[in-house]
């Protein structure tokens, strides 16, 4: 087996994942990963939902244990950033002064949070971002009953976090631009049920609406929105992450709001490989370039740079997929969903258990089960196949006997 040195550069799910899908490909080399954070890598979706509530603890979400780096001889830098890549040396250079060498190379930097950069007070203190453990943290603490929390922004973080600080009883506003939460997403139809949802469970929502400037006024922070004032003790800014793609694109490497890869997670130099949320690889089933910043893309490309980088020939061949949880609702998407594309619900949407479709050219462009389980393997399974609305909305017809005809 291979045994040139691999360097994992990353402390979140892609880098853990990598370093650990190596070890059970059988490769026995030297094995390093160095990561900024001081907690060994852990899993982010529940610092939104279960540990922002209050209900789960670190432990609970970190990939391996010590224990496990130990036994499997993986050397861990932890709290250490790399700084810069000398390609031609094949060396990384750490904030400690290290210099560590690699034969191979993985890059899962990641995100993070948008800081907000621009808006007027968004550096003041009670004005928070969610993207780390510790983040996740200091937000908890404050998240109190009765605690007035401003979020800004209705994406998946800022729409999660609202549910998570209705459950903690806080009066919980979001602002946003967008006039439907979520739509840009999942079409207009499901941004409006799970519109309806935190409305119904008295997160107040304030749409159409920019934030222009936070200002402190005693204790406290005052929205400026238009001719609005929106009064808080607590700012979340949920305004999006921004891939970490400053080591690569110094080292020369391809860049395009994202590393660029080809199938195999390569980037433009063959020895180094890029995975997870700053990966901008090649998706063979699509046939474009993807970049995805979600779980379970984070979990498949580190397995697939381990078989890449173990001589395997597996390929970036499979469709997106990722999972939100909101108050009672809890939904699977899988696929490739695009503006226009047609919708169709099958079950009942009010009752809050259902499926929805999108069908593009007539066939199949993505799927989404709403707190309907063990079906989205069937679902994956439709993907790309003919099959008339009228069918997939017709509940009696079993998932997989719908593309029978
Ligand atoms: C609050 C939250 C909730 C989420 N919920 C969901 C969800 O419900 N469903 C879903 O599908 N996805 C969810 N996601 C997205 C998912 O967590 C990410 O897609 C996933 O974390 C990406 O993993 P990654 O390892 O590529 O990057 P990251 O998790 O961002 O990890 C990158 C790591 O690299 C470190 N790093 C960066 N630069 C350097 C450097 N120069 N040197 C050393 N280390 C460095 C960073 O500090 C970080 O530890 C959520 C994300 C967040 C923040």
């Amino acid at each position: 087996m291979h045994s040139e040195p691999i360097l994992v550069i990353g402390g979140g799910l892609a880098a853990a994942t990598c370093v650990t899908a190596l070890r059970e490909h059988g490769y026995t080399g030297e094995l390093t990963l160095v990561s900024d954070e001081k907690h060994l890598p852990y899993e982010r979706p529940p610092l939104s939902k279960d540990f922002l509530q209050g209900n789960s603890g670190l432990a609970d979400f970190t990939v391996a244990d010590d224990d496990w780096y130990r036994t499997h001889e993986v050397q861990l830098h932890l709290g250490v950033a790399a700084e810069s890549i000398d390609r031609a040396g094949r060396t990384v250079q750490c904030t400690d002064g290290r210099i560590l060498e690699y034969g191979q190379l993985v890059l899962a930097t990641g995100s993070r949070a948008n800081t907000g950069q621009g808006l007027p007070g968004s550096e003041l203190p009670g004005v928070h971002v969610l993207r780390t453990v510790d983040d996740a943290r200091t937000l908890r603490q404050v998240l109190l009953e009765g605690t007035r929390v401003a979020i800004i922004g209705s994406g998946w973080i800022g729409m999660e976090a609202a549910a998570s600080a209705r459950q903690r009883h806080a009066e919980v506003t979001v602002v946003s631009p967008s006039t439907t939460p979520l739509a840009a997403a999942l079409g207009e139809g499901f941004g409006s049920y799970l519109t309806g949802l935190h409305r119904d469970a008295g997160v107040r929502l304030v749409l159409d609406t920019r934030v222009n400037r936070i200002e402190a006024r005693g204790r406290e922070l005052i929205l400026h929105a238009g001719d609005r004032q929106i009064s808080a003790d607590t700012v979340l800014l949920a305004i999006g992450a921004s891939p970490n793609l400053e080591l690569a694109r110094d080292a020369g490497l391809e860049t395009d709001d994202g590393v660029v890869t080809d199938a195999s997670l390569r980037t433009s130099d063959g020895r180094i490989l890029a995975i997870g949320d700053i990966a901008r690889s090649f998706n063979t089933r699509l046939r474009r370039q993807l970049r995805v910043e979600h779980w379970d893309n984070a979990i498949r490309q580190a397995k697939l740079a381990a078989s890449t980088l173990t001589g395997g020939d597996a390929e970036y061949d499979w469709y997106p997929y990722f999972f939100t949880d909101q108050f009672d609702l809890g939904m699977e998407f899988v696929g490739h969903r695009l503006d226009g594309d047609t919708e169709v619900v099958r079950g009942n949407r009010q009752e809050g258990q259902f499926i929805m479709f999108w069908l593009r050219e007539g066939r199949i462009s993505a799927a989404m089960n709403v707190n309907i389980w063990d079906v989205n393997d069937s679902l994956r399974a439709l993907l790309g196949r003919q099959v008339a609305p009228d069918r997939l909305a017709d509940t009696s017809i079993p998932l997989d006997q719908l593309a029978d005809r």
